[in-house]
This record gives structure tokens, sequence and C-alpha cells, in this order.
């Protein structure tokens, strides 16, 4: 099984903080100082109360469980066809939010609904000299 190989994230004035952290090895959220959401996808204001003024971005511990998975057998999309099969999960992260992502370094058998999984990164080249990175799963 080769890695994925990703496309270059784009990251717009609200996700901007979300790539970055990741470049940095950092899983990045956001947190309402007012109701305590912590959301992702990375938005300008929290989803619960609507108010923009008292969001915060922090580190997350990167650690959470899978949710529901599916194993991808077939995908001809550049990048993606010589991965198959790898795992695609919805992993529930400790604070909360639910991220779908891939899980990696595993046989897809492995992976169960309930599985501890940790954060980790695959780093992206960029012509701007800007370091991303795409959060993919491992079990742990
Ligand atoms: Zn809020």
């Amino acid at each position: 099984m080769n890695a994925i190989e990703h496309p270059i994230p784009y990251a717009s004035w609200e996700t901007r903080g979300f790539w970055e952290g990741a470049g940095r090895g950092e899983l990045v959220l956001q947190r309402c100082s007012s109701c305590g959401l912590v959301q992702h996808r990375p938005r300008g204001l929290c989803a619960h109360c609507l108010d923009s003024a008292d969001l915060e971005h922090f580190v997350a511990s990167g650690a959470g469980s899978i949710y529901s998975f599916t194993v991808t057998e077939q995908n001809q999309a550049k990048g993606f066809a010589e991965a198959c099969p790898y795992v695609m999960a919805f992993v529930t992260l400790d604070e909360g939010p639910r991220l779908l992502s891939v899980v990696v370094e595993c046989e897809p058998d492995d992976v169960a609904i309930g599985s501890r999984v940790e954060v980790t990164y695959v780093k992206q080249d960029r012509d701007d000299r800007e370091t991303f990175a795409i959060p993919v799963f491992r079990l742990s």
C-alpha cells in the first residue's frame, strides 16, 4: 500500500490557522470564550452563539477515537489510486469536534469503531515556501 499523495490545501482566511498549525505539527482548533464550544471546521464565528469576537485558537491533544470508517478499495483520483485500499475515518477528537481524515500505517482489518488514534502529519511542499501539512491519524 502506497501513501496517499494529498492535494495541496487551499487556505482561506478562516482555515489558514488550521493549515499553518498542521505545518508546525500542531492540531489547531477554535474555542469560543463565550459558550465554550470547540469547533472544527474553522469559521469566522462561533457556530453556536454566532459571535466572532470571542473565538480563540488552541493546540488540541491530537488524540481521539474512530467514530466511523470505510475501507476505500477503488479511487481513480490522482494521488489516491495507488494507495488503495486505505481507511477513511471520522475521528472524534478528545476535545469534541469530529474530523474526516485517513488512518495510516495500518492494515484495514486492524481498524474498528472506537479504536484510539493519534494525529500525525503529511507535509506539503509549496511553491510559496509556506509549510502546510495534512493531519492524518494512526492507531495508538
Ligand atoms: Zn459560542
